[in-house]
């Protein structure tokens, strides 16, 4: 384990999209982070415009994995 580098958990139903993420909103992203799959309002978080906070959680009761609800990008 690379000291620094995020780990994205393992959830029944989270399935991380390959490739890393380099930008988010301009933004440096924090080594590792991945974008969850899904059909988000934006292509990718070099794209992505969402502003609203928070986010949203998914996972399986709802409540593991901390998204952006524009791009997917994890960010728990
Ligand atoms: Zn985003």
């Amino acid at each position: 384990m690379v000291e620094g580098v995020y780990i994205p958990a393992s959830h029944d139903g989270v399935v991380y999209r390959p490739g890393a993420v380099e930008r988010h909103h301009g933004d440096l992203v924090w080594p590792g982070r991945l974008v969850v799959e899904g059909s988000w309002p934006y292509a990718s978080p070099e794209s992505c415009r969402d502003t609203s906070p928070g986010g949203i959680w998914i996972g399986p009761t709802g409540s593991e994995v901390l998204v952006c609800a524009g791009c997917g990008l994890d960010g728990t």
